[in-house]
């Protein structure tokens, strides 16, 4: 077994604290990674808090993972100890039905087993995210990191990153376009320099005004307050694709509004209530209100090989694992800028 250190919550709303635990002695296929960094995802936050039900003590939280192999098993093709490696928010699924088979586990009819707060295919041996000093995990979900980037400033893109750049792939969203994204947190800010480098035209989202000039920096055309509806009518009917990143309940219906004939609104944020609709919205524009759920692995191997030929990373603020408590403090104010990426090197008892 793999001794490992940790920090989890003991049950939902607990403060996080050390927490030690095994992994599996690694099998043939799997790869054992030394963590580096973790960043910290507002999903982290809701699966604590017990938002979404279900969630399983103790957790310990943690989905966008970089590091360096230290040891593989004997059938491993891919990675040799001394690698940079990656995982983001699965660890496995059942690899036969239909969307396994289409390279989208994310979708997978069993259910993907989750980085953390999962079960494994075992039906019960529970999963154990990033903010840990190792981890265990089949190298088909794996993925290699380039070393031309601050690995750092990678780990987001392993949620954050792949999670926006799903959809705005899905989507085709590129030049010639007027592309909406909603919110400036984790998710936002990769969109706006997502969708930015794809080409089109980006108007930022925000209840918070004190983001403007990060938006811009970040590769936003326009910025729109979203509490102001002066502005909001500015854009009525304007819009061919718009992104929800909104982590908290908040009403959808003003952003349908700035949708165009056919445009298309895909909603990430998972908020613990839903909101209400008014379909007229839909009806009288044949417009689209969809979903998308992170990437599968191929998809994410692709945009973390886009992000490092040109030069895309997430705006971190680096924080010692101590600090996760007040981080998820800030990060329900809106005052993240624009990830959190914990240090495991500052890991200890
Ligand atoms: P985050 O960093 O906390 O950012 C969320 C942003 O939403 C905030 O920075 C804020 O932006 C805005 N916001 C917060 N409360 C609001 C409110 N009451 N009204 C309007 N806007 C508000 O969170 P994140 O890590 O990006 O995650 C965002 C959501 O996506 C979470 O619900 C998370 O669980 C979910 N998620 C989904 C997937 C998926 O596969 N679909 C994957 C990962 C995460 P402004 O200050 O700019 O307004
Ligand atoms: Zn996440
Ligand atoms: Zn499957």
């Amino acid at each position: 077994m793999v001794a490992t250190l940790g920090y989890a919550a003991a049950q939902a709303q607990a403060p996080l604290a050390p927490f030690h635990f095994e992994r599996r002695e690694p099998r043939a296929q799997d790869v054992v990674i030394e963590i580096k960094y973790c960043g910290v995802c507002h999903s982290d936050l809701h699966q604590v808090k017990d938002e979404w039900g279900g969630s399983m003590f103790p957790m310990v939280p943690g989905h966008e993972i970089v590091g360096r192999v230290v040891k593989v098993g004997a059938a491993v093709k891919n990675f040799k100890a001394g690698d940079l490696a990656g995982v983001g928010c699965m660890v496995d699924s059942c690899r036969s039905c239909p969307s396994c088979q289409e390279g989208l586990e994310q979708y997978c009819e069993k259910g993907f087993v989750g980085t953390y707060n999962g079960k494994e295919k075992d039906g019960k041996t529970i999963t154990y995210g990033g903010y840990s000093n190792s981890i265990v995990v089949d190298e088909a979900f794996v993925l290699h990191i380039s070393d031309k980037l601050e690995l750092s400033a990678v780990a987001p893109l392993l949620c954050a990153g792949i999670t926006t750049y799903s959809p705005l792939r899905y989507w085709k969203v590129g030049k010639g376009q007027k592309v909406g994204i909603v919110g400036l947190g984790g998710l936002g800010h990769m969109a706006v320099k997502l969708a930015h480098a794809f080409g089109a035209k980006v108007v930022l989202f925000t209840t918070s005004a004190g983001k403007t000039a990060d938006a811009k920096r970040l590769g936003a055309d326009e910025v729109v307050i979203s509490k102001d509806p002066q502005q909001m009518k500015q854009h009525l009917r304007s819009f061919d694709f718009i992104l929800d990143t909104v982590s908290a309940p908040h009403d959808l219906n003003a952003f349908l509004a700035l949708l165009k004939r056919q445009g298309t609104m895909t909603l990430l944020g998972v908020p613990d209530k839903d909101p209400s609709l008014k379909i007229a919205n839909l009806i009288f524009k044949r417009a689209q209100l969809v979903g998308s759920l992170i990437g599968g692995i191929r998809e994410t191997q692709e945009m973390l090989d886009f992000c490092a030929e040109h030069g895309i990373t997430s705006d971190i603020e680096v924080i010692p694992m101590q600090q996760i408590n007040q981080a998820y403090e800030r990060m329900l104010k809106s005052d993240v800028k624009y990830r959190f990426v914990i240090d495991m090197a500052t890991l200890k008892d």
